[in-house]
């Protein structure tokens, strides 16, 4: 029987621990950490997660608002409202949703956001401090990983780790914290050549490709551990990972589920981002 790691339980866990850390910083400097959100036009998924980060910031007695502007919103609009939060003390931390409109070029509001308030450090100044050890915000999804891998024990030390997808959000970073971690990293993506070959070495394999259940039973090593980062909405409005869970399970030493593993990690993270963010502006660093 494979350990199922639980994201919502130790999400759950995290956060308490954060109540404490908020209350105690803000006790002691009189700062309460606060992040902006920003979100352009109406895409449903978006309107959730920024529901969803906007509870989730309350919730650790954080101050939080969240900016709405209309689908129409031009790039220069987007990008003074940038700067204008960049400006504005009160908030610690930026948050750009995506996707934007097409019309708006989602790399270059990115790079507008100060690297001191880029909370989900997504900045090139951030990447180069995450892949040279000098980082101060972890990339909010692999970093959730990474706690849950050390909330259940999993070491990464010597092990040989697979991330299939490259993307500069996930796959990526991914791959560099488990480099950090004495992981020895392999990046699988589209133009791999015997993805199955590579996948069957992997100790710990992580999936995010964004195709449901895309990870067969075949492709993964009798014991390993399994996290599934992929989020697919199918025909039916059900959710459902990268991972084909009923037949990889059996196989696994542990995995995560989907829902309820990887994804209620991605805000804890950030939350803890945004306390960063504030400490970085108490201290003046
Ligand atoms: P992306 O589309 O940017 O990247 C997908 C990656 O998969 C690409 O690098 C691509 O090369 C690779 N890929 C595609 N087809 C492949 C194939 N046949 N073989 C091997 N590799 C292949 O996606 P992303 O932003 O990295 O997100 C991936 C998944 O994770 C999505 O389902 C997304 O919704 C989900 N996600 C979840 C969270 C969370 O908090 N749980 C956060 C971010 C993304």
């Amino acid at each position: 029987m494979s350990i199922l790691i639980d994201g919502k339980a130790t999400s759950q866990a995290k956060r308490e621990a954060l109540t404490q850390e908020v209350a105690a910083f803000r006790e002691e400097t009189g700062c309460q950490p606060a992040l902006a959100v920003v979100m352009v036009g109406d895409n449903p998924a978006s309107a959730v997660y920024v529901r969803n980060k906007h509870t989730a910031c309350e919730s650790v007695g954080m101050y939080t608002e969240t900016l709405h502007l209309p689908e129409q919103t031009t790039e220069q609009e987007l990008l003074a409202l940038v700067e204008q939060l960049n400006q504005d003390a009160r908030f610690h931390g930026i948050l750009v949703q995506l996707p934007l409109p097409k019309h708006i070029n989602e790399t270059k509001v990115l790079d507008a956001i100060s690297p001191d308030k880029d909370v989900d450090a997504f900045h090139p100044y951030n990447v180069g401090a995450l892949v040279t050890g000098r980082e101060r915000f972890l990339p909010c999804t692999p970093a959730g990983i990474m706690e849950l891998l050390r909330f259940y024990g999993i070491s990464v030390k010597g092990k040989n780790c697979v991330v299939i997808g490259r993307s500069n959000i996930v796959g990526k970073p991914m791959a560099m914290l488990l480099l950090a971690q004495d992981g020895t990293v392999s990046i699988c993506h589209s133009k791999t050549n015997n993805l199955r070959q590579i996948t069957q070495q992997a100790d710990i394999l992580v999936a995010a490709v964004g195709r449901p259940r895309f990870v067969t039973a075949d492709m993964v090593k009798e014991g390993a551990v399994v996290i599934d980062v992929g989020i697919n909405r199918l025909d039916d409005g059900k959710l459902c990972g990268d991972v084909d869970f009923d037949t990889v399970a059996p196989k696994a030493y542990a995995i995560t589920p989907v829902p309820g593993g990887v994804g209620p990690m991605t805000i804890t993270m950030l939350l803890y981002n945004t306390l960063t963010a504030a400490k970085l502006a108490v201290s003046g660093k």
